[in-house]
């Protein structure tokens, strides 16, 4: 895959309130892109850094001028991801972590203000682009999947009569799909919002 880029960001949640029932000692800091974290057994060593593109430090909350936002991470990754597909590459984007790190806070967040996570912005995004640079010889369209990976299988969100098992198959050049999977065509950021809450009320 000749000029494809990755980036990865690390961000850091606030306690939980199970954690701070217990006490929990942060044991992560972010300074800049870097990432440390120190062993509460060995407070002696030295801190281990780890650089990303971004460590995001979002332990506190707004009042802290360190911390960031929802806003922030979309600007950062949401953002350059919209020019990039906008400029006709392939985007896609993954959150990776144990049950509990923030992973759907961070994707789709909580539908309040300030709240969305990078998806919704992004496709509010989309369509703010899309309405802009709208001309007679330029057309657009846009198609939504969504379905959920749960034990091995693969369920279509959008067609609730499916009932799971869709298979995963390679495209010599388009590369994996998944086989039967619903997309269906939207005009505007409201169709999606629709199809999102349809989607995670079927999960
Ligand atoms: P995951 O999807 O990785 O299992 P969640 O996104 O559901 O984890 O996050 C677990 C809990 O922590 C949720 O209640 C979520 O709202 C909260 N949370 C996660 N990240 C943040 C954050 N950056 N700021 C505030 N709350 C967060
Ligand atoms: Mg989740």
């Amino acid at each position: 895959m000749s000029g494809a880029s990755v980036k990865v960001a690390v961000r850091v949640r606030p306690f939980s309130s199970r954690e701070i029932s217990r006490d929990a000692k942060c044991v992560i800091q972010m300074q800049g892109k870097t990432t440390c974290i120190t062993n509460p057994k060995l407070t002696k060593d030295a801190p281990k850094n780890f650089t990303f593109d971004y460590s995001y430090w979002s332990h506190t909350s707004e009042e802290d001028s360190a911390f960031a936002s929802q806003r922030q991470v979309y600007k950062d990754i949401g953002e350059e991801m919209l020019l990039h597909a906008f400029e006709g590459y392939n985007v896609c984007i993954f959150a990776y972590g144990q049950t509990g790190a923030g992973k759907s806070y961070t994707m789709m967040g909580r539908q309040e203000p300030g709240q969305q996570g990078i998806i919704p912005q992004l496709c509010e995004d989309l369509f703010a682009r899309v309405t802009e640079s709208r001309s007679p010889d330029l057309s657009y369209s846009v198609e939504v999947s969504y379905m959920e990976i749960y034990c091995e299988r693969v369920r279509d969100l959008l067609n609730p009569k499916s009932r799971g098992h869709l298979r995963v198959r390679e495209h010599p050049i388009m590369g994996p799909y998944v086989e039967d999977l619903s997309k269906l065509a939207v005009t505007s950021f409201a169709d999606i919002a629709d199809l999102m809450d349809c989607g995670n009320k079927a999960r």
